[in-house]
């Protein structure tokens, strides 16, 4: 996992349709799509459509707050239409150590299995 570099990530080039995703939800704000390597039978990543220099959550300020709070709320739209609205969850890796790879703030939407908490 590179450090932030501030630059334009994959994820640029997926919310421009340059490369496929398997696109769960999307509006003019928030897209979500399938992670590529699921680590539970649901794996979406939710994202912010205009980066707004906003790589990770650690990085927000007071002017974020709205996007922030259309993040979480398509993240329970996607819940929704992917049927675990019984039992999921919404998961940020916020720098190296929490193994962020990919410097545009994106949430994990997991479900479809068990949890184990603490999650390691
Ligand atoms: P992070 O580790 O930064 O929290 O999560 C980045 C996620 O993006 C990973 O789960 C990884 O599998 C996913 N990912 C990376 N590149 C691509 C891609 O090109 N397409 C899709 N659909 N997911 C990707």
């Amino acid at each position: 996992a590179s450090a932030d570099r501030g630059g334009s990530t994959i994820f640029d080039k997926i919310i421009a349709k340059e490369i496929p995703s398997t696109i769960v939800y999307e509006d003019e704000k928030v897209l979500a799509f399938k992670d590529i390597n699921p680590q539970a039978p649901v794996h979406v990543l939710v994202i912010p459509k205009y980066r707004d220099a906003l790589t990770q959550l650690s990085k927000a300020e007071p002017r974020h707050s709205e996007i922030l709070g259309n993040l979480l709320y398509a993240a329970k739209i996607v819940a929704e239409k992917e049927g675990i609205l019984d039992g999921f969850r919404v998961v940020i890796n916020d720098g190296p150590s929490a193994c962020q790879s990919v410097y545009h703030l994106h949430l994990h939407v997991l479900g479809g299995r068990q949890m184990a908490w603490p999650p390691g």
